[in-house]
């Protein structure tokens, strides 16, 4: 690996955080309010890659791969993570967790997989049908 390599992959794993910009905001109006859009705060982190994701919400910080800034889908998937910001706000930390996880581990001992477990997750259902609606 060159230097330059080196410090680009290095790069990669100090995160940076800012707030959705002007645009994104836009694109996001009106699927969740705007105290849930002006708390959300984009970390970029290369985390999310190594369980499968594009982001992960935790609380209001979205977690947020670095290759997918700006992507074809960038601002479905803010409001997407945007709608999992409000859920955790109304339902607080630890009401979150159980309402999530409740669902994702009843059909984990059902003997379905990760991401069939996942898909199910009513958090999750409701941010992609949400974010679909708003962005067809
Ligand atoms: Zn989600």
């Amino acid at each position: 690996m060159s230097g330059d390599g080196l410090l680009s992959a290095l790069g990669s794993w100090i995160p940076r955080w800012r707030r959705l910009t002007d645009d994104e905001r836009s694109a996001c109006q009106g699927i969740v309010g705007d105290p849930d859009l002006d708390e959300l705060i984009v970390v970029f982190t290369p985390l999310p890659r190594y369980w499968g994701a594009s982001a992960t919400t935790l609380w209001r910080w979205v977690l947020t791969d670095p290759r997918r800034e700006g992507d074809v889908g960038w601002c479905e998937l803010m409001a997407h993570e945007a709608v999992h910001v409000e859920q955790w706000r109304d339902r607080g930390i630890l009401g979150f967790g159980v309402w999530y996880l409740d669902s994702y581990l009843r059909s984990r001992l059902a003997g379905k997989g990760h991401w069939d477990a996942y898909e199910e997750v009513p958090a999750e259902a409701e941010a992609r049908e949400r974010a679909a609606r708003h962005f067809r």
